[in-house]
């Protein structure tokens, strides 16, 4: 099988050990305790380095999304449901939206996050419509 799979590097390595473990893992500043996601090196409210992770709720709501129906994706059936999701605890994340007719997407849906293992090594978040 093949897949896109995902870089990670010493910013974003405990986000894929937490999807391994099915937890959604948030950067947070040790500093200034904002969360941020995607991970970075720097806090873009305070500056600061350190930073450590939470484990969110995974419960979100659809911010934005797109239909991708071209070109094609390798390992993918298309179309393929893709959203900004505003997480409950603030930031934004993009994902995939998985088992929902592309005609029930809409903005401000209830999704919660869920994994869908590729292999041994790699876990990718996905999200489904939450029970409201
Ligand atoms: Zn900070």
């Amino acid at each position: 099988m093949s897949a896109v799979r995902p870089m990670a590097n010493r910013d974003t390595q405990f986000f894929w050990d937490g999807a391994l473990a099915g937890e959604l893992r948030l950067q947070r500043c040790e500093a200034c305790g904002a969360l941020r996601h995607p991970p970075g090196p720097v806090c873009p409210d305070c500056g600061a380095l350190e930073r450590g992770h939470v484990v969110a709720s995974g419960r979100g709501t659809v911010y934005s999304y797109v239909i991708h129906r071209h070109p094609p994706v390798p390992g993918k059936e298309l179309p393929i449901l893709l959203a900004v999701i505003d997480l409950e605890e603030g930031p934004r994340m993009v994902g995939e939206i998985v088992d929902l007719p592309e005609d029930e997407l809409v903005i401000g849906l209830p999704v919660r996050v869920d994994f869908r293992a590729v292999d041994d090594e790699l876990s990718l978040p996905v999200w489904r419509k939450a029970d409201a």
